[in-house]
């Protein structure tokens, strides 16, 4: 099995996940988010899109 496959932000390239354990958030390298439209996007620029209009 290979456990490196991990989604990206398609804005940022972050890796996301829809679930960070709290020890992780610490290390603030995987950021929460969704998947949206066949794209992960992290909730950081799902609310910069909001804004953007
Ligand atoms: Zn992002």
């Amino acid at each position: 099995m290979v456990k490196n496959i991990a989604p990206t932000c398609r804005e940022c390239g972050s890796v996301v996940t829809d679930h960070v354990e709290p020890e992780v958030r610490k290390e603030g390298e995987i950021k929460e988010g969704k998947y949206i439209e066949n794209n992960w996007i992290c909730n950081e620029c799902l609310n910069q899109g909001k804004d953007r209009q």
